[in-house]
């Protein structure tokens, strides 16, 4: 075999550059990985668990049974609403993990946790660290460097002028080279940088990277749109069975939730907080059904009645 020609060094050496450029541009915008554990079930218990982030939605019974050792990782606690379902967990999660320091943040106008925080500092005084911090519509969060949780009011509980029920969103800031830059060599980056600054030569780029409905009627889909995680809830398989079990505090029928699905730009959808007057069987084929109806081509994970689902992104999903 003949030995390469200069031109195919060249070209080689040539292709090898464009492709250390292309991964150091890129390097930056690589996705992270979500392992979300939860637990869902209407009236008994929710809670979610998102590992990377350190990130707990709601904290209901069972939490610590079921996740141990790795509640020590949960670094931010953001309770949706004070329904017991949804809090229950905090005693035996303080009594265990308070030294880690976490910070438990509720609706503001949400009376229970005043009387937790309380109770838990008599009923466990050996134990402390833990922050309960009561959060105002549209508050803002930063949860680690380049990460933030938004809070915004939802309909579940519908109080004038009372703030007593919250939906999360979690949003990711990444710092990307302009394209009018991409094709300078390190050294010539540096020295630009050096001059004008990190802004001249990067643009931010923003994303909703997950959002969590906590307990709440389907009702304005923007506040929705555009995520590439949205877990909501779905008490109700259907829009009859709603309108009759709806009573004080609203919540959704998975066939709204599935009809907004077809009509917002998201990338996975998780849905849990199913009633257990449903099995099974029946809310598996209600997606199914549903799914094929409204054309959902996005991956649709399920968070069964009455277990612990693991790492719900990368486990069976209904395709
Ligand atoms: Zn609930």
């Amino acid at each position: 075999m003949s030995e390469p020609s200069r031109r195919q060094h060249e070209v080689i050496h040539s292709l090898i550059k464009k492709l250390l450029h292309f991964i150091r541009d890129n390097k930056n915008l690589e996705e992270m990985k979500l392992t979300i554990n939860a637990y869902s079930t209407a009236l008994f218990a929710t809670w979610y668990f998102i590992e990377e982030l350190g990130l707990l939605f709601d904290a209901g019974d069972g939490l610590t049974s079921n996740l141990m050792g790795k509640c020590g990782k949960i670094k931010h606690v953001f309770i949706s609403n004070a329904d017991r379902d949804h809090l229950a967990g905090l005693l035996q999660y303080n009594q265990l993990f308070a030294h880690r320091k976490p910070i438990i943040y509720y609706p503001k106008d949400s009376g229970s946790f005043p009387f937790l925080a309380e109770f838990t500092s008599k009923f466990d005084p050996h134990t402390f660290g833990t922050q309960w911090k009561p959060l105002d519509n549209e508050q803002v969060i930063p949860i680690k460097p380049n990460y933030e949780v938004t809070c915004f009011e939802n309909q579940h509980i519908d109080v004038e002028g009372q703030l007593k029920s919250l939906s999360y969103k979690v949003e990711e800031t990444k710092n990307k080279l302009k394209s009018e830059f991409r094709n300078l060599s390190s050294a010539a980056l540096i020295a630009i940088k050096k001059e004008k600054g990190d802004n001249f030569i990067q643009e931010q780029i923003r994303k909703t990277i997950l959002i969590y409905s906590g307990d709440t009627p389907v009702y304005d889909y923007s506040k929705y749109d555009n995520c590439k995680v949205l877990i909501h809830e779905a008490t109700f398989l259907t829009k009859e069975e709603l309108v009759s079990g709806n009573n004080k505090n609203k919540h959704s029928s998975l066939e709204e939730v599935m009809e907004m699905v077809a009509n917002i730009n998201i990338e996975q959808l998780i849905i849990g907080h199913f009633s257990s007057r449903y099995n099974q069987q029946q809310i598996d084929e209600s997606i199914f059904r549903l799914k094929k109806y409204y054309n959902i081509k996005i991956p649709v994970h399920c968070v069964p009645v009455g277990q612990m689902k693991k790492d719900i992104l990368h486990s069976r999903t209904w395709s």
